[in-house]
């Protein structure tokens, strides 16, 4: 068993826990174990028989109850480090939502956001009268409001947000291609916003990343000519198949140095992809609840990640959708409580390595692919912004306890 321990992806961040930590985490193992008793049981609370709780129930109906737990005061104050998949769609009122979308961040412990977008989405703005479709109005008023946020008393301990350029994958060519040149445009405008490229929409019924591989090597040639960072954070296997186009999307996303995979659900059937991401350390952006919700699991309790993280693969939790998903607030603690209750072997622990990869992970600043591979790897021996919050978020987390 212990032998088999070495080969978890965690292994390290456990092996250098501070005594104070070890002592924590048991509490909090307790309480937990306590809980399956007290609330996740229906012997205990025969009360409780007509809603039927127990560990690994759905997560929507399990919501109030989990939110009356300690475990879950205990996971709200933990800190969260990263928020590295969700996605910004169609809004109503987009200056107010920002302003909602990162104070509920802050007070949710999470310090830093990275949010797909695909910035033809129609959106109002102060004062305007009809809504707009504009990407350079769009990441005008992003780019903006992020600061003032940041600026502003309730931003104070908040890190930032940048954008991953969203395309829709079952676009035509020629529109796809439109789209990734308005993303060149746009990053010569506002470098800091923009970090990244993906291609977003159901991946199941969409085109596949092979289909789209001459498109994205397009791109990526056209960002060399123009001198521009666009690094790929590419949607992956976000399915149930097995050996299907979908599935296969793995491979194409990794030949393509997709530097984090979003979902990548179905990696944990491709022993040869895991050895490959653990190569060329690359994170995988898990979102439970929203697998959960959307029937790729039917619980939390046969969630894949576990198999990822045992065999070494470096992962972080995210929430993809919350907004549509039924979490209710853009926070973690939700993805972070289900995790912590479904997986018997992670622990507090498990968790703060989880936080810890998210921020080794984040796209802090443009970095070529080989300040990239060096920064994830030395962490926080490196250079640059990530070694900085990675010690902040370090600090947060021994006073956590
Ligand atoms: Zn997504």
């Amino acid at each position: 068993m212990s032998n088999e321990r070495l080969q978890r992806s965690d292994h390290e961040f456990r092996a250098a826990l501070s005594p104070t930590a070890i002592k924590a985490s048991s509490i909090i193992s307790n309480i937990r174990s306590e809980e399956l008793k007290s609330t996740w049981s229906t012997s205990a609370t025969p009360s409780l028989n007509p809603e039927e709780l127990f560990p690994g129930m759905m997560f929507n109906i399990a919501k109030p109850a989990l939110e009356s737990t300690k475990l879950w005061k205990i996971i709200q104050k933990m800190p969260k480090g990263a928020l590295l998949h969700c996605h910004l769609g169609a809004m109503v009122d987009l200056e107010k939502f920002l302003q909602k979308f990162f104070t509920t961040l802050v007070a949710d412990e999470v310090r830093w956001v990275e949010f797909r977008s695909a910035p033809f989405t129609a959106f109002t703005v102060e004062k305007a009268e009809k809504a707009s479709d504009d990407p350079d109005v769009l990441l005008g008023v992003l780019n903006e409001e992020i600061e003032k946020f940041k600026s502003s008393d309730a931003g104070r301990g908040f890190w930032g947000a940048r954008m991953i350029w969203a395309s829709l994958r079952f676009w035509p060519t020629e529109k796809i291609i439109q789209d990734m040149s308005h993303c060149i445009r746009l990053k010569k405008l506002y470098p800091d916003l923009i970090s990244g490229y993906d291609l977003v929409g159901h991946e199941d019924p969409g085109r596949t990343l092979e289909s789209l591989t001459p498109e994205l090597l397009w791109f990526q040639e056209e960002c060399k000519t123009q001198a521009v960072n666009i690094p790929l954070f590419l949607h992956a296997g976000e399915t149930v198949g097995c050996g299907t186009p979908t599935d296969q999307n793995l491979y194409t996303a990794i030949l393509l140095r997709s530097r984090r995979l979003g979902h990548a659900f179905s990696l944990y059937k491709h022993p040869l992809l895991i050895d490959q991401c653990k190569k060329q350390n690359i994170l995988v952006e898990s979102c439970p609840i929203s697998n959960e919700v959307l029937r790729y699991s039917a619980s939390i309790m046969s969630h894949p990640l576990p198999a990822l993280i045992s065999r070494g693969v470096k992962a972080a939790l995210s929430n993809d959708d919350p907004a549509l998903l039924g979490q209710g607030t853009s926070g973690l603690s939700h993805d972070f409580w289900q995790a912590i209750q479904g997986w018997e072997d992670l622990g507090i622990e498990g968790l703060g390595s989880l936080a810890e990869n998210s921020i080794r992970w984040a796209a802090f600043e443009d970095e070529s692919e080989d300040e990239w591979n060096l920064g994830v790897e030395k962490g926080y021996e490196s250079a640059g912004v990530r070694a900085k919050r990675m010690e902040e978020w370090k600090v947060e987390w021994e006073s956590f306890y």
